[in-house]
C-alpha cells in the first residue's frame, strides 16, 4: 500500500484576539492533501466545534414556508406533470419517458450533456432529510441505471455516465421538488477525467486499483471507515471536497452496466441512513455525484465511486459556502473533522 499517503502539514497563525482581551493567540491549521487528486482541505483548530459560525442550523419554519410558496408554481407537483415535461424521441425511447415505482425520468429542458435527464422522485414537493424512504431512493436509482443502459445501447458513444443530485436551493437546485439528474456524455467532466487519469497512473505504478488500496487502508486504520451496505463501502473523505463529504466505493463494480437490483437497494439503504443522521445534525441540503468507469471497456484501475456532501443549510439569506477558496483555488475548509463524522455515521450504520 505504498501508494496511499494521507499527507498532513501544519501552519500557525498568530494575532491579538479581541475575544480574549487582545491576548496574543495562536491558531493551528491542519492542511490535508487527498491521496489521489492532491486536493487540499484546511482545518482551522480555532473553528473546531464552531461550525455554527459558518454553517448555521436549518431554519425549519423558513424551509416549510419556502416549500409552500414554491409548490404553487412547481411543474412537477400537478397530477398531469407529464404535460409540462419534455419527452425523448420515439426511436430512442418509445414511451418518451421511463418510469419505475415512484420515479419518472424525462429530458432536461436545458441540458448540459448530450443526454441529460431529470428524475422526478415521488409526488411530495418538500421533504426533510429524514423523509427520503429507501424505496423512493431505490426507485430513483433503478430508473437511472435503466436509462444509462438504454442510452449506451442506443448510442454507444455515450461512454461516460454520472448519477447526480442537488437538493434545495443552497445546493444549486432550481426546483424544490426532489429530483435526481443523470448525464450521459461522450466525454467525461473535468473531475471525472482527473480521477480516471490519476487512477490509471496509480495502476501503472502499483498494479493495483487505488480504491481497493484506499478501502484496505481505511478499514485497517478504522478512523474514517463507516461500514458497508452489500457491495458498497462507506467512508468519510480524508480531505473532503465539501462539508461532511462521504465517499461510497463499489470495489466490485467498474461501471454502471455491472450494477444489480441488489446494488441499487444497498445504495438506497445507506443513503437513507446518511440522510437521517444529517437531519438529526440539523442539515437540510446535499449534492452528490456517482462516477463510473467508461461503459465500454474493462477498467481494472477504476470502480464506481460516489461523493456526497452537504451544502449551506436553508435559512433566510443564506451565505454560499463556495467562495474564492473553493471556487477558484479549488480547496475546501473542514468544519467537522472527518474522523468525528465517521464515528457518528458508524453508530448510525450499526444501529
Ligand atoms: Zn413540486
Amino acid at each position: 500500500m505504498a501508494g496511499i499517503e494521507f499527507k498532513v502539514h501544519h501552519q500557525q497563525s498568530r494575532f491579538h484576539n479581541p475575544f480574549q482581551d487582545m491576548q496574543l493567540t495562536t491558531q493551528d491549521l491542519e492542511v490535508r492533501t487527498d491521496p489521489l487528486t492532491g486536493h487540499q482541505s484546511v482545518l482551522n483548530t480555532g473553528l473546531e466545534g464552531k461550525a455554527q459560525i459558518l454553517f448555521p442550523d436549518t431554519d425549519h419554519e423558513y424551509l416549510e414556508q419556502r416549500g409552500q410558496e414554491t409548490a404553487r408554481t412547481c411543474f412537477l407537483c400537478p397530477e398531469d406533470w407529464k404535460k409540462n415535461t419534455p419527452a425523448y424521441p420515439e426511436e430512442f425511447l418509445p414511451q418518451g419517458r421511463l418510469e419505475h415505482g415512484q420515479a419518472a425520468l424525462f429530458p432536461n429542458l436545458f441540458p448540459i450533456g448530450a443526454y441529460h435527464s431529470v428524475i422526478r422522485l415521488g409526488d411530495k414537493h418538500l421533504r426533510k432529510l429524514n423523509n427520503f424512504p429507501v424505496q423512493l431512493l431505490a426507485d430513483g436509482f433503478s430508473v437511472a441505471l435503466d436509462f444509462v443502459r438504454k442510452c449506451h445501447g442506443y448510442d454507444p458513444e455515450m461512454r461516460y455516465a454520472t448519477l447526480n443530485a442537488n437538493y434545495l436551493f443552497p445546493a444549486g437546485a432550481s426546483l424544490v421538488h426532489p429530483h435526481f439528474q443523470i448525464i450521459n456524455s461522450p466525454t467525461p467532466s473535468t473531475h471525472h477525467e482527473l480521477i480516471l487519469q490519476k487512477c490509471a497512473r496509480y495502476h501503472e505504478q502499483h498494479n493495483t486499483c487505488f480504491w481497493d488500496d484506499l478501502l484496505q487502508q481505511e478499514k485497517a486504520r478504522d478512523e474514517r471507515w463507516i461500514g458497508t451496505t452489500g457491495n458498497a463501502c462507506w467512508i468519510a473523505a480524508f480531505a473532503p471536497m465539501g462539508y461532511n463529504e462521504i465517499q461510497v466505493v463499489w470495489p466490485d463494480r467498474q461501471n454502471f452496466l455491472q450494477w444489480t437490483h441488489q446494488d441499487v437497494k444497498d445504495l438506497a439503504r445507506g443513503l437513507n441512513q446518511v440522510f437521517n443522521l444529517w437531519h438529526e445534525m440539523n442539515l437540510s441540503t446535499f449534492n452528490f455525484t456517482c462516477f463510473s468507469a467508461p461503459l465500454d471497456q474493462d477498467s481494472p484501475h477504476f470502480c464506481c465511486v460516489m461523493r456526497l456532501v452537504n451544502r449551506q443549510n436553508v435559512i433566510p439569506h443564506h451565505r454560499t459556502d463556495d467562495y474564492f477558496f473553493q471556487k477558484l483555488m479549488q480547496n475546501e475548509l473542514i468544519l467537522n473533522r472527518p474522523e468525528n463524522l465517521a464515528r457518528k455515521m458508524r453508530e448510525a450504520f450499526s444501529s
